[in-house]
């Protein structure tokens, strides 16, 4: 089987890999009739996560059931699934609580930039689609894999609810994505901050209101000139620098609510300046895991459709290509057909 692997900054090649097979009894193997790149695998990418060594690329999957192990009784062969970035078991306290990605037995997937793939903890990981889905729904089924998943929770971190006031910093496809749950989750006033008239125009179609085009100081003033001067009830964080965790912080208003999901590089906080800002933060991996059978539900009905923010396809062999074009901004997010 050929798979796509990092062996270091901008050297991802399309190689010959172990074909996956059941190692666990808890283990499921899907084959994947899609795949993708994520915003975070431009971080080891370009080099600003170290690899160490050769590492398999790709954590958001979806695809049908070829084998499950000896303890596997969720799902089936010949089910198509849906299952997290993150491995859970579903059953743990924390997964109780809701939060499935710092499960107890929490594994981060990889190797999903190919066509087949093991999925640990099956049972406790996977969602299976009430039938085999049409072609055409598939991409936004991937999608809420990672990228719907995670807009979703960086709306829910953030308190966004009926009616409220809502900013959402990064335009990357998390960030459009938050943009769509922020609309479906009631919000009357959504503001994309971006300067990319492309994503500005699916920001609109998924919702959005408002653009704000300003970054950092100029564009805190922008929003809380277009807010009376209160700041915004709920701001979603995409990006996961200093200036766009800043840029969030500062928008909100005393005792409203940042939803932060881009991977913090470098973030660094002042207490006392949190302090005074009056600010609820929540954040983290998501718990996409919780959210997968509302999301599911969302897509077969028609009611969302996440998959617009693939805006360029390739076969899986041409994964290189699609590492260029996101680390490159022109493309939004590529799906790879294995
Ligand atoms: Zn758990």
């Amino acid at each position: 089987m050929k798979g796509a692997v990092l062996y270091g900054p901008r050297d991802i090649r399309f190689v010959e890999r172990e074909a996956p097979r059941i190692i666990e009894p808890t283990d499921a193997i899907l084959r994947l009739p899609a795949t993708c790149i994520c915003g975070s695998d431009l971080w080891p990418y370009r080099g600003i996560s170290p690899v160490s060594e050769p590492m398999p690329m790709g954590h958001e999957y979806c695809g049908i059931v070829e084998e499950v192990g000896k303890a596997v009784k969720s799902v089936r062969p010949g089910q198509f699934v849906i299952g997290s970035f993150a491995t859970s078991d579903n059953t743990c306290p924390h997964c109780r609580y809701g939060y499935q990605s710092s499960c107890v037995h929490r594994e981060f997937m990889s190797g999903a930039q190919a066509p087949v793939l093991r999925v640990p903890l099956a049972d406790g990981t996977l969602v299976a689609t009430p039938e085999l889905p049409r072609a055409e729904m598939i991409p936004s089924l991937l999608a809420l894999s990672d990228v719907m998943g995670t807009g979703w929770f960086a709306a829910v971190a953030a308190n966004v609810q009926p009616g409220k006031t809502v900013v959402v910093v990064g335009d990357g496809a998390v960030g459009l994505l938050g943009v769509l749950a922020a609309k479906q989750l009631g919000a009357e006033r959504v503001i994309a901050m971006s300067r990319h008239p492309a994503r500005q125009q699916l920001a609109r179609e998924f919702g959005a209101t408002d653009i704000v085009t300003e970054r950092g100081d100029a564009g805190v003033a922008r929003i809380k000139e277009l807010t009376k001067g209160v700041g915004a009830d709920a701001v979603l964080e995409c990006v996961g620098t200093q200036e766009s965790m800043m840029q969030a912080i500062h928008a909100t208003r005393p005792g409203g609510s940042v939803g932060y999901v881009g991977v913090p590089h470098g973030v660094e906080f002042h207490g006392e300046e949190l302090f005074y800002t009056h600010v609820r933060l929540h954040g983290g991996p998501a718990p996409v895991r919780r959210f997968l059978p509302d999301l599911i539900d969302l897509v077969w009905k028609g009611k969302i459709n996440p998959g617009k923010v693939f805006d360029l396809t390739l076969p899986l062999d041409q994964v290189a290509e699609g590492y260029r074009a996101m680390d490159e901004r022109r493309a939004i997010k590529v799906l790879l057909r294995p």
